[in-house]
């Protein structure tokens, strides 16, 4: 356990917009601290990738509510660490974790996530992991509805040509062949649907800290963070 941890646990709340970077920053924080990290966006994708292999997504990306509802209760999503410490999100026993990252689940998963019952489903199961504290969580809606009372909450954005930038250089370095215009579009299509959605929507929680990283390293980004979380610490104690 880090030296930097403190006997007072905490929920740590990470919103923002898509490929902010938030994914990274809460990683490092948890791993710091020796909490548990949460990707709620992975159980978002990984619920689209099994919408999209039982075909209940068509061509033109109508998802079929009624059956994928249906078959919420048998959809196992789960995460493991592997031997090099990184963290792999699992559906139905299989590894999907590089699978839920390419561009054709990006595509669908803001039509998934807008459905009120899988919000409903993945909302209870995220409150569940952070029933012990100790936990740092990412997504879009963590500080304004899975955890309104987290003790620290923090909402990140950059601007849309940094975050398809920075998403191009991840996709490339997995090998997928796409461009910045395909990326650039699914961001800035993401940001509206996610913003405008019916059910709990992106939205910044009035008592949540901004980070604007457009301009900072990831080092100084861990550093910023980190400061904020002993300060809350140290306010609570
Ligand atoms: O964070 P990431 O970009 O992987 O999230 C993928 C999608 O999952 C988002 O665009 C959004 O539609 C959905 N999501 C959500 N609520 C969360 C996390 C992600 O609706 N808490």
């Amino acid at each position: 356990m880090s030296t930097l941890s403190s006997d007072k646990k905490i929920i740590i709340a990470i919103d923002g917009f898509s490929s902010s970077g938030k994914s990274t920053i809460a990683k490092a924080l948890a791993r710091e601290i020796g909490y548990r990290y949460v990707d709620t966006g992975a159980m978002y994708r990984a619920v689209t990738l099994y919408a999209m292999e039982h075909g209940m997504i068509a061509s033109d990306g109508t998802v079929d509510t009624g059956r994928l509802t249906a078959a919420l209760p048998e959809i196992k999503i789960g995460f493991e660490i592997n031997a090099d410490g990184t963290q792999h999100t699992m559906l139905d026993g299989t590894d999907v974790e590089d699978r839920i990252r390419r561009l054709d689940v990006s595509s669908n998963v803001s039509a998934v996530s807008a459905i009120a019952e899988v919000r409903a489903a993945l909302v209870a199961m995220q409150q569940a992991y952070g029933a012990e504290k100790g936990i740092v969580m990412d997504g879009r809606d963590i500080g304004t509805t899975v955890f309104p009372h987290a003790e620290m909450k923090i909402f990140m954005n950059a601007s849309a040509e940094t975050r398809a930038q920075r998403r191009l250089q991840e996709l490339i370095g997995k090998g997928q062949q796409v461009t910045f215009e395909e990326v650039l579009a699914n961001v800035v299509r993401r940001d509206h649907l996610d913003q405008t959605r019916k059910e709990s929507p992106l939205r910044r929680a009035d008592d949540a800290i901004d980070l604007d990283n457009s301009r900072m390293t990831k080092d100084e980004q861990n550093a910023w963070l980190l400061a904020r979380y002993r300060e809350t610490i140290e306010k609570l104690s």
